[in-house]
């Protein structure tokens, strides 16, 4: 098995790596790592949910940086606040011993402050298209002298309809840097930014070996559309030490489930777009300590949030698109866990069970909604 010294990472950056308790690469890093630190190219990483792409990027971008400066040397690009927000925790602790400075940019807080950190010398920016984008409008970032660009969760972010934001932020860098792009499926979208901006990129695609996917149960619950939220509770009581993460598929319907449950003695929170980014890090931090057991969220608020040890993925909702049901699927069973995912459907929508099962090559499990006889045993 590879070991991190072998990778070719500085001292600084393996005792980091000690620190945070990391034992050996994960696949994607060690195919990425030892390319991005050996040369400057162009790089397209195709991995699933969970695989550490964030050090994957991180730990050569961390050892690339000039420390001696204070330019503006690397952009990483996000989906979500909340992963922005991640990323820049986690590169802070990978340069603990490194001189490196990481600000996170996204919207919802004030840009003011953001302008400043980053005049402070950002020598890492890491943002969400639509921030930096105002913010070039704006003057307050420069990021004509980046050297790395990462485009982390890329078929993310254009799902969510950043292209016309990505493109127009990379037009503000120069040709000649280097390309990063991460991803855990390869959509049409994602290739035609690859063929755009990236010039004849490394590809690394990295099985579903250490995806932590196989670990995953997926079952369904057949119900008719107006038992779904009972459904929803006879789960939970079956499981009390259940920690799971419920998606909705409307902001709305994110607010009232998690507001039911509340009312009904469930220890529940929301996530959604409609919330400030106050309230969002308050019930992120609720849910990471274990104050809260059910995270009722929708995909956009919930994407690529990594809290360990979720045990069960609730889709109340199955979502339109069959990859945004493998996102959610893989919020569990990861670091050789098990998890199980459950899907609560109605009649007419079974066929997007069988389509999910083509899919995913795997068969869901037919259960029945526990009854509260054996709730009670
Ligand atoms: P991805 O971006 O591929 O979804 P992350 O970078 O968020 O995955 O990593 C998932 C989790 O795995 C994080 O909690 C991270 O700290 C942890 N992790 C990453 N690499 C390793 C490693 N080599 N050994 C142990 N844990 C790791
Ligand atoms: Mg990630």
């Amino acid at each position: 098995m590879t070991k991190f010294e072998e990778l070719g990472l500085q001292e600084s950056l393996l005792r980091a790596i000690q620190d945070m308790g990391f034992e050996t690469p994960s696949e994607v890093q060690e195919k990425a790592i030892p390319i991005l630190l050996d040369k400057e190219t162009d790089m397209v990483a195709l991995a699933q949910t969970g695989t550490g792409k964030t050090a994957a990027f991180g730990f050569p971008l961390i050892q690339k940086i000039n420390a001696e400066s204070r330019t503006t040397q690397g952009l990483i690009l996000s989906p979500t606040r909340e992963l922005c927000l991640q990323i820049t925790n986690e590169l802070k602790s990978y340069s603990k011993y490194d001189n490196v400075n990481v600000v996170a940019i996204y919207g919802g807080a004030s840009i003011t402050d953001q302008a400043k950190q980053v005049k402070k010398g950002a020598q890492i920016v890491v943002a969400t298209p639509g921030r930096m984008q105002d913010m070039i409008n704006r003057r307050m970032v420069d990021i004509s002298k980046i050297e790395y660009c990462v485009l982390d969760e890329a078929d993310e972010m254009l799902n969510m309809g950043f292209y016309e934001d990505i493109t127009s932020i990379l037009s503000h860098t120069p040709k000649d840097k280097s390309t990063w792009l991460f991803s855990a499926t390869m959509p049409k979208e994602v290739s035609i930014i690859a063929q755009e901006f990236m010039f004849d990129p490394v590809e690394i695609t990295v099985g579903s070996r250490n995806s932590g996917s196989d670990s995953v149960v997926h079952e369904f619950y057949a119900v008719s559309g107006r038992d779904r939220y009972l459904a929803l509770k006879r789960l939970a009581d079956a499981n009390p030490d259940i920690f799971s993460v419920v998606f909705c598929r409307t902001k709305r319907d994110t607010q009232s489930v998690a507001e039911k449950l509340i009312e009904d003695g469930y220890s529940a929170g929301a996530l959604h777009g409609d919330l400030s980014q106050n309230q969002r890090d308050l019930v992120m931090k609720s849910f990471r300590t274990r104050q809260i057991q059910m995270l009722v969220a929708t995909d956009v608020a919930a994407r690529g949030i990594d809290v360990d040890d979720i045990t069960h993925v609730i889709n109340y909702q199955l979502p339109d698109e069959v990859e945004t049901y493998t996102h959610r699927s893989g919020r569990t069973g990861r670091a050789g866990k098990n998890g199980v995912s459950m899907v609560i459907v109605t009649k007419s929508e079974m066929r997007k069970i069988k389509s999910i099962e083509r899919k995913i090559q795997k068969k869901f499990e037919q259960k029945a909604i526990p009854t509260g006889i054996e709730i009670c045993q």
